[in-house]
C-alpha cells in the first residue's frame, strides 16, 4: 500500500470516524464516547470499549441551542449538537469530563438529555498543584475502573491496562516520530496530515492504527523541500474548522510545533507499564502539558509556550481561540503581553464550529502570514 493510499485511509477516518466506529460496533465493539479532555482512553480500552474523543460538528445547530445559552462555548454547543442531533445512535455510553464551568453544566444537562446505557463523569482537578489533586485524580481513575468493570460485566484488570498501555505508548511514539520528520523534513508530511494522524487516534483502535502508522512511517522520506517553509507554532485547544490547516499549506507554512490539545498534549508522555496501572495514569496526566483550565501556578502555560517558541524558533504563533471558551479568555490578555515581551509576532484567530466567518478568518491568517515573510526578508 503507497504513502497516499495509507494517508487516504487514516484521513477518511479523521474527517468522518463514524462509518469506522459503525464498523466496529457491527463487529461487536461497544462505542464510549468522551467530549474533549483528559479522560484516560487506556481505561476505556482496557474494559473492552472502543474510547471515541468527541470532537465536534461542522453541521449547522438545531437542537443544542434549547440546552444551552447561546454563550456557552462552540465546542459545547458543537459536542451537544452532534450527539444530540446527528450521532445520537454511535455512542452506547458517556464518559463526561469536567474541567471548566461550561463542562460542569453541561455534565448534567448531557446525562438528562442523551439517554444513554452508561453515562460517567469524570472530575479532573483543575489546580494540579494542589497537595489533594493527585489523590483526587487517583480516586477518580479508580472510581471510573469501577463503573467501566460494571459496565462490561467483567473487571478492568491490571493485565489488560498494561496492555492497552502498550498499545497507546506505541501510537503516541509512531506519532511523535513523524511530527519530528515533519520537522526535521518540511513539506514531506503537511500540516493538514500531520493533525489529520493525530485526530484518527483519538477515533481509531489502535490495533487498527498501529499497522497504518508504520506502513506510513516506512513511506517517508527525507526530501528537502525546495521552497523555504515559514516555521510558526500553533497554541490553543484544537484548530477548527480543520480546513484552516489546509490554508496554512496553502500559505507555505510549516508547523513546528504545537501545544493544542488535539495535538502534541495528546501524544507526549507515556504511561508507564510498571507498577500500579491507576498510579501510572495518574503520573501521566501530571506530566502533561498546562491547558487553559487546568493548570497549578498562574504563569506556567506562558512558561510553556516561551520554551516551545525558544525550542523550534518559529517566525511566529498562531492561536486558536475558541468563540466563549471562557478559559482561554482569561489567559489571552496575559499570554499576548509575554509575546509581545518576547517580541514573536502572534495572532489569535476566533474560530468556531459552525463557522460562518472562515473567510474573514483566511484573510486574516493570509495577512499574518505574508507579514511574517516580509519580516523575514527584511531581517
Ligand atoms: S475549556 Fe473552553 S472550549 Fe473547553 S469546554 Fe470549557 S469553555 Fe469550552
Amino acid at each position: 500500500m503507497g504513502k497516499e493510499k495509507i494517508l487516504k485511509d487514516i484521513q477518511d477516518i479523521a474527517t468522518d470516524p463514524f462509518a469506522y466506529i459503525k464498523a466496529k460496533k457491527v463487529a461487536g465493539k461497544k462505542a464510549i464516547g468522551s467530549p474533549l479532555a483528559d479522560v484516560p482512553a487506556e481505561m476505556v480500552h482496557a474494559a473492552g470499549f472502543l474510547p471515541v474523543t468527541i470532537l465536534g460538528t461542522n453541521e449547522p445547530i438545531v437542537k443544542a441551542g434549547a440546552h444551552l445559552p447561546d454563550n456557552a462555548c462552540s465546542l459545547a454547543r458543537s459536542n451537544l449538537e452532534l450527539v444530540l442531533n446527528y450521532r445520537k445512535d454511535t455512542f452506547d455510553g458517556f464518559v463526561f469530563p469536567q474541567v471548566c464551568d461550561t463542562t460542569q453544566h453541561l455534565s448534567d444537562i448531557w446525562r438528562m438529555t442523551i439517554p444513554a446505557d452508561f453515562f460517567a463523569s469524570f472530575l479532573i482537578p483543575r489546580q494540579v498543584d494542589r497537595k489533594s489533586a493527585k489523590t483526587w485524580f487517583y480516586r477518580e481513575t479508580l472510581r471510573l475502573r469501577e463503573q467501566l468493570s460494571g459496565f462490561a460485566g467483567a473487571p478492568v484488570t491490571d493485565a489488560a491496562l498494561r496492555e492497552s498501555f502498550r498499545f497507546y505508548n506505541e501510537v503516541r511514539a509512531l506519532l511523535r516520530e513523524l511530527y519530528g520528520h515533519k520537522r526535521a523534513f518540511p513539506g514531506t508530511i503537511s500540516n493538514r496530515e500531520m493533525f489529520d494522524l493525530i485526530r484518527a487516534s483519538l477515533f481509531m483502535d489502535p490495533a487498527d492504527l498501529i499497522p497504518l502508522l508504520k506502513a506510513f512511517k516506512k513511506e517517508m522520506t527525507e526530501e528537502k523541500e525546495e521552497k523555504r517553509l515559514l516555521p510558526v507554532v500553533l497554541s490553543g485547544i484544537a484548530v477548527e474548522p480543520m480546513q484552516l490547516l489546509n490554508i496554512l499549506d496553502d500559505l507555505g507554512v510549516n508547523v513546528v510545533g504545537d501545544e493544542l490539545i488535539v495535538g502534541s498534549r495528546m501524544i507526549e508522555n507515556d504511561v508507564s507499564e510498571n507498577g500500579d496501572p491507576v498510579e501510572a495514569l495518574t503520573a501521566r496526566h501530571f506530566a502533561k502539558s498546562p491547558y487553559s483550565p487546568i493548570r497549578d501556578r498562574g504563569t506556567r502555560l506562558y512558561d510553556h509556550l516561551v520554551t516551545l517558541v525558544e525550542q523550534t524558533r518559529p517566525a511566529g504563533v498562531i492561536y486558536f481561540h475558541i468563540k466563549f471558551c471562557e478559559s482561554q479568555d482569561y489567559d489571552l490578555p496575559d499570554l499576548k503581553q509575554v509575546m509581545r515581551e518576547k517580541e514573536m509576532p502572534m495572532i489569535v484567530l476566533d474560530t468556531e464550529y459552525q463557522s460562518v466567518t472562515r473567510a474573514q478568518t483566511k484573510t486574516r491568517l493570509e495577512a499574518f502570514v505574508e507579514s511574517l515573510y516580509g519580516e523575514r526578508e527584511n531581517g
